[in-house]
């Protein structure tokens, strides 16, 4: 199907972006991968289309201060290829890297996915494991809030009307510490059915510090505290994992649809959260 019509801007400064979005009635466009889709089949119907792409700024990312800072029109590719990130957050690089195919990955944006909050996306695992920050700005200035909080639930964030997401930060991984991203992907899309993220760290023989991240299993990516609780203390061996790995869908309502039933999902995310935390422990130390 073809998309309804619509006028079409490109800002050259974030200043003009949030002017053209303060009344919330606009849609931004960043790499057009879920947007686009959404405006022909008429699921989205917007009369204004603000294109972020010409906004300048939006596409770096630095290092500073222990995090590393990711403008929200860094590509899938970029985080996935970027030496700095595969060396400073490689459990972000392994999350880019695993989404969709090549060529969603060179025009979809680290923003756009966030903003989307697909229940079934790759990053929502990994930020919520790496305790991420979310820069937001509007007209009337600028506030950061954390992976849980931004994270609300199915195609639901913490976005206002006429905010736009311009960074996402992450912590650099300390030396050490392992990590691993692993998911059951839906074969045609590449979506997650479950993905988990594991960062670990040892000290003297036991787990020091664990964080996990699941996307896919419930309406909205969380991180699963009860498990880190679980681990933390233990030598991380088979029988730790497979125990702190049972707790992973509990207290969750699980999604059901044509791909997976919720029993099958909950058995995903309790298969997967053991395979990513066995292998992050494997690098760990
Ligand atoms: C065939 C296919 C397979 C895919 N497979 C996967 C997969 O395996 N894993 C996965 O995680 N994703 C997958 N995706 C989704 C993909 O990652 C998209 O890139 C992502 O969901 C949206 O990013 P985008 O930059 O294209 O955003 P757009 O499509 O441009 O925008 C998406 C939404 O976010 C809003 N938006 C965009 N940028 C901002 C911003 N900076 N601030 C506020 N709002 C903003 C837009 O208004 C829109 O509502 C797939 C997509 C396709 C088409």
């Amino acid at each position: 199907m073809i998309a309804q019509n619509f006028e079409y801007e490109t800002p050259a400064t974030l200043e003009e972006a949030l002017e053209l979005v303060a009344d919330g009635s606009a849609k931004v466009l960043a790499g057009g991968m879920s947007l686009i889709p959404l405006m022909k089949l008429r699921l989205a119907v917007p009369e204004k289309v603000v294109d972020l792409r010409r906004v300048p700024g939006l596409n770096s990312i630095r290092a500073a201060e222990g995090r590393l800072h990711i403008g929200a029109l860094v590509t899938h590719y970029e985080l996935e290829s970027t030496p700095l990130v595969r060396r400073s957050c490689p459990l972000l690089a392994a999350a880019a890297a695993s989404i969709g195919d090549v060529q969603v990955r060179n025009l979809g944006t680290l923003g756009g996915s966030v903003a989307h909050a697909d229940p079934a996306a790759d990053y929502p695992a990994a930020l919520q494991a790496l305790e991420a920050g979310i820069r937001i700005a509007g007209k009337s200035g600028e506030r950061t809030v954390s992976a849980a909080e931004f994270f609300v639930d199915t195609f639901t964030t913490a976005l206002e009307p006429g905010e736009l997401v311009v960074e996402v930060s992450v912590p650099v991984e300390a030396a050490g510490n392992g990590v691993s991203y692993q998911k059951c992907d839906q074969l045609a899309s590449g979506f997650a059915l479950v993905g988990v993220a594991a960062r670990v760290a040892k000290e003297g023989g036991k787990v020091s510090m664990a964080r996990v991240g699941v996307t896919g299993l419930a309406g909205s990516s969380y991180r699963a505290e009860n498990v880190e609780a679980l681990l933390a203390g233990t030598a991380g061996n088979a029988q730790d994992v497979t125990r702190a790995a049972a707790a992973v869908a509990e207290g969750k309502e699980a999604n059901s649809d044509i791909h997976a039933s919720a029993d099958y999902r909950a058995h995903l995310a309790r298969v997967y959260t053991a395979r990513a935390l066995r292998a992050a422990l494997g690098t760990a130390g």
